[in-house]
């Protein structure tokens, strides 16, 4: 039986919310399908000691700050969970899960949604399917030769899995800097990165990075020249046990290595280190494979996009992701602008 409905949202992670905030506000008919059993989006898979880079009240979705966490200036993922559980309950938006998408394809004036439990056909559709489900992994030679675990940051959960075991951790970026502080102290670590590590002040968190995004975005709006983006403030927030770890002389970064053998990995000037583990915080790629039907997709795996609203497709709005679909979108507090955009623009393609 296909469902009939204005507007589906596809993702109930924090841009899928703010996404069905924002349509309730102007009234429209939605769903919001997610494939997750719970509530919470990524953030219920993290590991345990992740702790966001900004200040609960610097990492709210629209129409609700964050509450503060108690003795923790920076929240951790259970905590983003708890409140991302709690606004969708307050704002009574209905999530349907689990809900996997499929496929969505152009169907005359609609959209079709397919699913694993239906078919919806929508006026127009919202993706917000995050990147948490395609880790990506860089091509090393030798990789699949080596004999030890291999895992990327999806699948790294706390220290105790490597009491005393030789690891290497591959990532210059947060997720890199708190795993190779995470493991510091009870493995044998080597933290890897491309390029030397690039620490943020310490005084500079989440804040920061979201007060600069803005001011870029101003600066684009107003057609001046913008800032450079919050890449060019660093790398690593320096987020207390990551300071710690650092300024106890654990964080000591090798550059990449060449090569990995089946017991650890070499440099080209004859380095080696023997390693257990070799832990992978190299990213992830944006989960599009459902809108391939529409045969959107631009260069390097992304949909060009108007701010969030597909180029090719103006009945598909992309939110989260990365910074090409608005400043700070894949952040709490920054996604509540691109959302609040894309539900007018979609009113307004409605009317
Ligand atoms: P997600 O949370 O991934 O939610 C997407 C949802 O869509 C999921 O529930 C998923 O199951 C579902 N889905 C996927 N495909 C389908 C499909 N085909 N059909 C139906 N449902 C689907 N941001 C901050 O603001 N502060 C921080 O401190 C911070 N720290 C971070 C630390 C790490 C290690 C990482 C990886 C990110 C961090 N971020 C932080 C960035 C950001 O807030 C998260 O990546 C966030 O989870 C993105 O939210 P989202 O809703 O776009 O995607």
């Amino acid at each position: 039986m296909t469902q009939h409905t204005d507007v589906v949202v596809i993702g109930g992670g924090q841009s899928g919310l703010a996404a069905g905030y924002h349509l309730r506000r102007l009234g429209l008919d939605f769903v919001v399908l997610d494939a997750q059993a719970t509530p919470g989006g990524a953030w219920q898979h993290t590991w345990d000691s992740l702790r966001l880079f900004s200040p609960a009240a610097y990492s709210s979705l629209p129409g609700r700050l964050m509450p503060p966490q108690a003795d923790e200036t920076y929240p951790d993922a259970a905590h983003v969970v708890a409140y991302l559980t709690d606004y969708e309950q307050r704002y009574d938006l209905p999530v349907h899960r689990p809900v996997r998408v499929t496929g969505v394809h152009r169907d005359g004036e609609l959209l079709r949604v397919e699913s694993d439990a239906g078919t919806w056909q929508a006026r127009a559709v919202v993706s917000a399917t995050g990147t948490w489900s395609r880790p990506f992994l860089p091509a090393v030679p030798g990789r699949t030769e080596f004999r030890g675990r291999q895992l990327h940051t999806v699948e790294y959960r706390g220290p105790k899995d490597f009491t005393g075991e030789r690891v290497v951790v591959v990532g210059g970026g947060n997720s890199g800097a708190q795993i190779a502080a995470d493991l510091a102290y009870d493995a044998d670590l080597t933290w890897v990165t491309l390029r030397e590590p690039r620490y943020l002040a310490d005084d500079i968190d989440g804040r920061a990075l979201f007060d600069h995004a803005s001011a870029r975005r101003r600066a684009l709006d107003e057609g001046r020249t913008a800032n450079g983006g919050v890449a060019s403030l660093g790398d690593i927030v320096a987020v207390p046990p990551v300071r710690a770890a650092r300024d106890a002389g654990f964080l000591k970064a090798q550059p990449m290595f060449d090569r990995i053998t089946p017991t650890g990995v070499t440099w080209a000037d004859g380095m080696t280190a023997e390693a257990d583990a070799i832990i992978w915080c190299t990213g992830f790629r944006p989960a599009l494979a459902h809108l391939a039907p529409l045969g959107v997709r631009g260069p390097r795996g992304h949909i060009p996009t108007d701010g969030t609203r597909a180029v090719a497709e103006p009945r598909l709005h992309l939110l989260g992701y990365g910074d090409w679909t608005g400043p700070a979108s894949a952040t709490l507090i920054g996604v509540g602008r691109p959302a609040r955009e894309a539900a007018r623009a979609i009113a307004d393609l409605l009317r």
